[in-house]
């Protein structure tokens, strides 16, 4: 869509000048995310404060314009390009922790602090954010609640949507509306602020996000384990659960991925694995100890090839930076991914790890493979090249069939990146059809021109 010069007036009139962008530069930098698609917006808002992004959201409902709310535009499911062009709202200018409570334990943000910023501020004080996706240095609070994300930290610490407590947001309407509290009691409205988490910027405009912490484990430590056989690998976790570990991080990379990777960084990953664990614990020092011997003393009686506890904080980062450099690594071997974001109940992980690698074989497509197999949520990278046409359809073809693999193996379409538009058209078979339609009643009620986000989830 064209905005008419009317609707830039009536934008300008309400905003400092700096905060409306139009330039071709900002507009091509705001019109893409974290996958390949994208679509340029006729304007970027870059507000300060929630009376901004009140004032912006009744200027576009005026004028009946879509907007579409971004953080820092490292989603993986299209959410924050702006599929019918309109206003891009970005986030990135709200960028000030507003509170953090020691004796409360909570943290109030605006919504464009990056995820790391509040971590390593809170852990100043001695205290613990535990959300960490992997995009952690880039991505942002709002977009986390609004993607409901999740990190490896997350098997035993629970994901965004266990954390927030509180929000402010600008709805359809231009209404600011505050949700929860900043207490760790649940409020009346809990339900309500539940519906925003993970709503894609679908339902309204997240402007203050207030979230709970933890105090800061005391240690950490990491395992390495290495397995010929998968299934032995998916049999460990199982074991190391039920011994009575709850580890912080459990985290596997199959082959494919282990030699892309090592290829990438040489830091001597077993690479004639089928797979690799990653297993981080913590706690106290005694605690950590003793966890580490047992999910050792587990992965070797699961039949684990190699088990390597690390022997030094410089040694387990090591191995993180492997495991956090797969995106990379892939990148040095194809110019595109479709990166995909399953999830299966725990027990299906090896039979949906061969159905990937049947399919890789039958669209002679190279698909790397590594998750948190501790939640059964597993990330299936098609590697591909855009330009290449015959391929693509492959691709395409492919992605279908992990979903319907995952449909079939009593899993979800999205572990933790979201539907946005990448998995759009899958929802009707994922989900019920009169939750479906619930959802759409939802939608239609909180925005009756559907003027937020357009074209994604729902649509
Ligand atoms: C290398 C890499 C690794 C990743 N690893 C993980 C991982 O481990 N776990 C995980 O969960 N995700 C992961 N992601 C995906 C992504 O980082 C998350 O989805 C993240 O939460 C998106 O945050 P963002 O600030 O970049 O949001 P954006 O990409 O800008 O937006 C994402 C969605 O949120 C909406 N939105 C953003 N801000 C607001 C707001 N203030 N109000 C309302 N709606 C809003 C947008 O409209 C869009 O629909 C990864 C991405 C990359 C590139």
């Amino acid at each position: 869509m064209t905005v008419t010069a009317a609707f830039l007036a009536d934008l300008r009139s309400c905003l400092p000048s700096d905060q409306v962008l139009t330039s071709p530069e900002d507009l091509i930098v705001h019109g893409y995310d974290g996958t390949w698609l994208d679509h340029l917006p006729d304007v970027v808002v870059v507000p300060r404060t929630t009376a901004n992004v009140a004032a912006i959201v009744q200027v576009a409902c005026a004028h009946g314009v879509p907007l579409v709310p971004r953080g820092a535009g490292s989603g993986l499911a299209g959410g924050a390009v702006p599929a019918c062009g309109g206003v891009v709202l970005s986030t990135t200018r709200m960028d000030q922790i507003l509170a953090i409570d020691r004796s409360s334990l909570i943290a109030v943000v605006q919504p464009g602090v990056v995820n790391a910023t509040l971590q390593n501020s809170v852990e100043r004080l001695g205290l613990f954010y535990p959300p960490d996706p992997a995009s952690l240095n880039q991505a942002t609070i709002g977009g986390n609640v609004a993607t409901s994300a999740s990190g490896p930290r997350c098997l035993k610490y629970g994901g965004t949507k266990d954390y927030v407590v509180g929000l402010e947001v600008v709805l359809a309407s231009g209404e600011v509306v505050r949700l929860g509290s900043r207490s760790h009691q649940p409020t009346a409205d809990h339900h309500l602020l539940q519906a925003f988490i993970g709503s894609e910027g679908t339902l309204g405009v997240i402007t203050e996000v207030a979230v709970r912490l933890i105090p800061k484990p005391e240690h950490r430590g990491t395992v390495m384990a290495a397995f010929n056989h998968l299934e032995d690998a998916s049999d460990a976790v199982s074991r190391i659960l039920i011994a009575g570990v709850v580890p912080l991080a459990l985290e596997m990379m199959d082959q494919v991925t282990l030699r892309c990777v090592e290829e990438y960084l040489k830091v001597g990953l077993p690479i004639d694995s089928e797979a690799m664990l990653l297993i981080d614990v913590d706690g106290g020092t005694e605690a950590v100890g003793l966890q580490v011997d047992l999910v050792a003393d587990v992965c070797r009686a699961a039949g684990a090839a190699i088990v390597q506890p690390a022997a030094s904080d410089a040694e387990s980062a090591r191995l993180w930076r492997a495991r956090r450099s797969t995106s990379s690594s892939f990148g040095r071997l194809r110019p595109n991914k479709l990166g995909e974001d399953i999830s299966v109940p725990r027990s299906a992980v090896p039979t949906m790890v061969r159905a990937v690698q049947a399919i890789a074989r039958e669209y002679d497509l190279l698909i790397p493979l590594f998750g948190h197999i501790g939640d059964g949520n597993l990330h299936p990278n098609i590697l591909c090249d855009l330009r290449d046409r015959t391929e693509m359809t492959r691709v395409v073809a492919a992605a279908r069939a992990i979903f319907a693999a995952s449909i079939e193996n009593c899993g979800v379409l999205s572990g933790e990146h979201g539907i946005g538009m990448l998995k759009r058209d899958f929802m009707s078979q994922c989900l019920d059809k009169g939750a479906l339609a619930l959802l759409r009643r939802i939608k239609r009620t909180v925005d009756p021109m559907g003027l937020l986000n357009p074209g994604k989830v729902f649509d």
